[in-house]
């Protein structure tokens, strides 16, 4: 159901029945699925210092779908729709407000571009959602990528394993499969949405030769506590995806309410390394105002130098000594 809320946040509302069936909508608030997808009132205060566009992609914008910002990989904007509008979504100056599907041309404007600068590696596919497209249109824009470059990784970002997983059919996924190297990169916030419908769905694409990389949003109110965010990557490990990237709330208009400090997020990450295995913890980072890109956020391990030893912190905040060798010719 897709009601337009424009006028309120400058981001329609709108969910899937899937995701709507898991969340508990009597105090939909204090629900951390319903709190995705249910505008509020304070989406109407929008601070000094955010913006529609915070990441800064129009900055790089050179052709009608493509990006250009990092040397080495481009994004293509596929498609602008989502199956689900998330309240605290980025790139709300895109999302649901361009001009829907890219175009036979556009696709193949960006398959020139990446045929004419060697120099990018990697195409990542989002929106909006890619996966909105149906089979034959995502199929027409990988073979012209493949097709321009046989080298070229592929990354699909879509949110469709969370709020629609039945998007994921046998021959979806053996489509994007036949398309390797192509990795896909999902948002899972709360372990409520690792259902088993979600497993099946990521199973096949894994089944299939796709690796699954998860790139969670750290939220107030939704996974801003450690035995949540715990529970959350281990139960992604289990159904074989990676957490990847936690990210700290961008400075998108009206998401104020969703941000947590870094400093709350740094010591929520501090926990997690003392609880999970190294497979399971994600690269805490933040996408700095404007374009200037994306940085790790990190407790500075190595906390000073002296003469002869670097003085490095463990887990509990106790320092060590770890020698400062010569650097030795080998041979
Ligand atoms: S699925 Fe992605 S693009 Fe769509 S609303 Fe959510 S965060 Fe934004």
């Amino acid at each position: 159901m897709i009601g337009d809320d424009e006028a309120r946040s400058g981001l329609p509302s709108g969910v899937s029945s899937y995701y709507a069936s898991l969340a508990c909508t009597r105090d939909p608030y204090a629900d951390p699925v319903a709190a995705q997808f249910m505008p509020r009132d304070e989406e109407l205060v929008s601070l000094p210092y955010e913006t529609r566009d915070p990441i800064g992609d129009e900055r790089y914008r050179v052709c009608a779908r493509v990006i250009h910002h990092y040397r080495d990989r481009i994004l293509i904007l596929a498609n602008d729709r989502c199956a689900t509008y998330c309240r605290h979504c980025f790139r709300r100056h895109f999302t649901a407000h361009s001009t829907g599907r890219i175009t036979q041309a556009e696709v193949r404007e960006a398959a020139a571009y990446v045929a004419e600068h060697p120099e990018c590696r990697e195409a990542l596919i989002s929106g909006g959602d890619p996966l909105m497209l149906p089979d034959e249109h995502l199929d027409f824009l990988l073979r012209a990528l493949r097709d321009a470059r046989g080298d070229l990784i592929l990354r699909l970002a879509t949110r469709m394993p969370v709020v629609q997983p039945s998007r994921i059919t046998t021959e979806t996924a053996a489509m994007l499969g036949s398309y390797a190297p192509l990795w896909a990169v999902i948002q899972t916030n709360h372990p409520r949405e690792i259902t088993p419908d979600f497993g099946r769905a990521v199973g096949l694409l894994v089944n299939n030769g796709i690796p699954v990389l998860n790139q969670a949003v750290l939220l107030r109110g939704v996974n801003d506590d450690a035995d949540t965010l715990e529970a959350l990557m281990r139960g992604l490990v289990q159904c074989r995806v990676k957490p990847y990237y936690l990210f700290q709330g961008d400075l998108a208009s009206g998401t104020s309410h969703f941000r947590t400090t870094i400093d709350e997020g740094l010591a929520l990450m501090a926990e997690l390394r003392k609880r999970l295995t190294g497979i399971a913890v994600p690269t805490y980072a933040v996408d700095l105002p404007g374009g200037a890109g994306k940085v790790p956020l990190t407790e500075a391990t190595v906390v000073r130098h002296e003469p002869q030893w670097y003085v490095l912190r463990d887990l509990d905040g106790n320092e060590h000594r770890y020698p400062r060798e010569e650097r030795r010719e080998r041979g």
